[in-house]
């Protein structure tokens, strides 16, 4: 196994989309392992309510883990909650359990309801003995307080889209709220990449689809499309990922190009976030 290029500082994206099921959490779950398998060390941040990031990593997840409903309360730290992944070297996840569903009300009239989990990763990083290459925010099909804090946490969002005729409905609305949140709580937020998912070669609506989100956002998609696999849906149900599930089908191998992709864009993608810090 060839090692992928190493960020020179950590990496904090956030994969959000508020449609549910475009491949969010596929993503998440794969990428961190292919990141893994090229000799990153990845911290997996599981927000959404369904835990199905802390399902397929095979972490404990049921109501009253220590989890990150605990970080952002301030209850405990990710180094409290985190826990390593079944069978994955290289990742760490911190849960999601079913207790985070009542966060949104519970955190929802504190003054800085946006700014707990960035608070908890930077303490985090700040004293871990642990160096990550990558923290990989799992969002939950949203656009509400926990997703905020999730784009507030982020240096960067990773955007999946689904290949199928609406994939670009509501995209509008996700950068939309993408803009609010630089020009309000967290300007240093960069949009660095985009995923086109679920990508059948016997369409042609697949590649127009990606030739549309190409045409618009040259710069940030990536050219690996991630095909429609029946293995890439199947691998959670063994609580795994399809790098370790099925390595030389098709969807581990496009997962692992992907990943080696944005690996490879890591340096460009620093200089980006740079950028926009000095406001340039
Ligand atoms: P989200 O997190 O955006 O809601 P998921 O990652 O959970 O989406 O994916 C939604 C469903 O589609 C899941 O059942 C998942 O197994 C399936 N799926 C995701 N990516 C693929 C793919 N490339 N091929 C086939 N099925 C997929
Ligand atoms: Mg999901």
């Amino acid at each position: 196994e060839a090692e992928f290029p190493k960020p020179s500082r950590t990496r904090i994206i956030a994969v959000a989309n508020q449609k549910g099921g475009v491949g969010k959490t596929t993503s998440v779950v794969n990428l961190s392992a292919a990141l893994a398998d090229g000799g990153s060390r990845v911290l997996v941040i599981d927000l959404d309510p369904q835990g199905n990031a802390s399902t397929a990593f095979n972490i404990e997840h049921q109501s009253g883990t220590d989890s990150v409903y605990d970080v952002l309360e301030g209850r405990l730290s990710i180094e409290d909650v985190k826990q390593p992944a079944d069978g994955v070297v290289g990742v760490d996840v911190v849960p999601s359990t079913i207790d985070l569903s009542g966060a949104e009300l519970e955190i929802a009239s504190l003054e800085n309801r946006t700014d707990l989990l960035r608070g908890g990763i930077e303490s985090f990083l700040k004293s871990s003995e642990e160096h990550y290459d990558y923290v990989i925010i799992d969002c939950a099909p949203s656009l509400g307080l926990l997703v905020l804090n999730a784009l507030c946490a982020a240096h960067e969002v990773l955007i999946p889209i689904q290949a199928e005729y609406y994939a670009l409905e509501g995209l509008g609305q996700l950068l939309k709220t993408i803009g609010l949140v630089q020009s309000s709580i967290n300007p240093h937020l960069i949009i660095s990449t985009m995923l086109v998912t679920m990508f059948d070669r016997r369409t042609i609506l697949s590649q127009e689809v990606y030739d549309q989100v190409k045409g618009h956002y040259p710069d940030i998609v990536l050219e690996t499309t991630i095909p429609r696999s029946v293995k890439i849906a199947e691998a959670p149900s063994f609580n795994q990922s399809v790098i370790s599930y099925d390595p030389n089908g098709a969807g581990a191998v496009a997962y692992s190009e992907a990943a080696l992709e944005i690996a490879k864009r890591s340096e460009k993608t620093l200089e980006s976030i740079d950028a926009q810090r000095s406001g340039e």
